[in-house]
This record gives C-alpha cells, sequence and structure tokens, in this order.
C-alpha cells in the first residue's frame, strides 16, 4: 500500500493531455494500486492518473467504497439527460462548485488486466465518470463550473473526484 501525493490546482502536470497505456506492465500495475490506495485515503470517489503526477489515461472510480472500477484508455460513447449539482476534486481542496453533466453515461474502456469493458452509470457515477475522463484532457472542473466556486461543506451531497 502506497498513497501518493495529490497534485494540486496551479501544476501544470494537470493541465496536459494523457497518452493511452498499450501494455500493463508491472509498474502500471502498482501505479493502479497505488491510485485506488491514494483514493481511498483521502474519501475521495475518483482518481486519474495526472492527479498523481502521471500522464496516463488511467482512472479509478469508487462512488460506493465497496465497488473499485479501473478504466484504462474509457471513451464515453453514449450519453444522455442532464443533472445538476456541487462537485469538488481532490485537486482544488476544500472547494466546490455546481457543474451540468449528463445524467447516463456508457463508457468503454480497458481493466487492469487489459481485457475491454463497458461500463454504464447514471447520477454520481455518471458525473464521476465524466469528471475523471475530463482530467486524461487536462481539464479541471472549475472550468465548467457554473457561478462561483464555494468553500467545501456547503453541500451535503457533494463528493471529491
Ligand atoms: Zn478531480
Amino acid at each position: 500500500m502506497a498513497i501518493r501525493k495529490i497534485r494540486e490546482i496551479g501544476d501544470s502536470v494537470l493541465n496536459k493531455p494523457c497518452k493511452e497505456v498499450t501494455e500493463m506492465t508491472p509498474r502500471i500495475k502498482t501505479l493502479i494500486q497505488d491510485m485506488l490506495d491514494t483514493m481511498y485515503d483521502a474519501y475521495g470517489v475518483g482518481l486519474a492518473a495526472p492527479q498523481v503526477g502521471i500522464l496516463k489515461r488511467i482512472v479509478v472510480i469508487d462512488t460506493t467504497g465497496e465497488d473499485p472500477m479501473v478504466l484504462i484508455n474509457p471513451k464515453i460513447i453514449e450519453m444522455s439527460g442532464e443533472q445538476t449539482g456541487s462537485e469538488g476534486c481532490l485537486s482544488v481542496p476544500g472547494k466546490s462548485g455546481t457543474v451540468t453533466r449528463p445524467n447516463y453515461v456508457k463508457a468503454t474502456a480497458l481493466n487492469e488486466n487489459m481485457e475491454a469493458i463497458e461500463v454504464e452509470g447514471t447520477e454520481l457515477l455518471a458525473r464521476a465518470i465524466c469528471h475523471e475522463l475530463d482530467h486524461l484532457d487536462g481539464v479541471l472542473y472549475v472550468e465548467k463550473v457554473e457561478g462561483e466556486l464555494v468553500s467545501a461543506g456547503s453541500y451535503e451531497d457533494e463528493e471529491e473526484l
């Protein structure tokens, strides 16, 4: 178990596009395990590789606390509906803001064994998938916030991604 340092807004690694993963290596396996450890340690529900300084297209998500999902080279292939709600990010500590996202998304990806998988989700899971995939393109949610960023804790339902 290893906790990696979470990069924060202002660190240029968060604004760069990530590269696709072409093969699983022991290093990447360790990275994925560390990303899960780091996400749980920070009480986040999602984490993208650039948040720990690695420019690879890998995200981990767990919206329930007992169902970790590893998505490598993820792509959204379907989305519908709309949800507007509070969103936070482990890389923007202490803040949250209102962001509109699709209410349903379906994505394709590879899992940690490099097998093709399809995932779909609504509400928080859909929000998490969109938020984490944005990280892989160097986009932070603060660019999509409607209105002002506020201090975290203003809403009951906010989650850090
Ligand atoms: Zn984030």
